[in-house]
Formats: structure tokens, C-alpha cells, sequence
């Protein structure tokens, strides 16, 4: 996989406001935050998206999800949306799976 934007992020060559870090996973804010509280979850293995992921990437993934959510936690919110882009029709922009963690917002259904 090529480098990207997040691996410089956990390598350290670029900056981020890192919220959440293990062996496995880091989280940092978006950039670009679409709600007041907007951070992304991503694995330290260099998966490029969801549907790359194998199963032995099962347990990771759900790793992912524990951290999305105590970090949710520990940014107060109760009430989060989970949003993950598989493939640039999707959304994704950066090739390196990640999970968007959102809220402290109202969100509606369904998503654009
Ligand atoms: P996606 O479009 O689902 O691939 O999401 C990629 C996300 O990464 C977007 O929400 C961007 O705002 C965010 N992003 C891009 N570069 C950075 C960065 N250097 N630090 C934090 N978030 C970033």
C-alpha cells in the first residue's frame, strides 16, 4: 500500500490533534470537521479500506469500534454517527481505512 496522508499521520511526520493511541489504533480530530465533534478512528496496519480487510482482521476490527466508542465517551457524547467510505464513489478520500466518529449534533436520515 502507498504511503498516505494518515501513515504520515501515525509515523509523526505530519501533525494531528491525536486523541486516542494503542498498539493497534489511533484517533485524532478531522480537519475538516462536519460537526462539532468530528474525529477518525483508524488501524496502525495499513488496510486500505473496509472491503480489503480479511479475516484476520476481525479482531482489529472490532477493536476499531471499542475505540471509536470510548472515545466517544471520553468526548462526552452519547449519541454518535459512525460513517465509513468504501471506495471513491462512497466518499473516501484518503486510502487508509478509517472510521469517522461524529456528534453533538442532531443528524438526519438518510445520510447525502
Ligand atoms: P474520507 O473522505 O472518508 O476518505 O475521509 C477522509 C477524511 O480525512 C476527511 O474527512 C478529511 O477531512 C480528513 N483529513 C484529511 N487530511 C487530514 C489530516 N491531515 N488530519 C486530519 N484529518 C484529515
Amino acid at each position: 500500500m502507498s504511503e498516505t496522508i494518515f501513515s504520515k499521520i501515525i509515523k509523526r511526520e505530519i501533525p494531528a490533534s491525536i486523541l486516542y493511541e494503542d498498539d493497534l489504533a489511533l484517533a485524532f480530530r478531522d480537519v475538516n470537521p462536519q460537526a462539532p465533534v468530528h474525529f477518525l478512528v483508524i488501524p496502525k496496519k495499513p488496510i486500505v479500506k473496509l472491503s480489503e480487510a480479511t479475516i484476520e482482521d476481525q479482531a482489529l476490527l472490532g477493536h476499531l469500534l471499542l475505540v471509536a466508542s470510548k472515545v466517544a465517551a471520553q468526548e462526552g457524547l452519547t449519541d454518535f454517527r459512525l460513517v465509513t467510505n468504501n471506495g471513491v464513489a462512497a466518499g473516501q478520500s484518503v486510502f487508509h481505512l478509517h472510521i469517522h466518529v461524529l456528534g453533538d449534533r442532531t443528524f438526519t436520515w438518510p445520510p447525502g
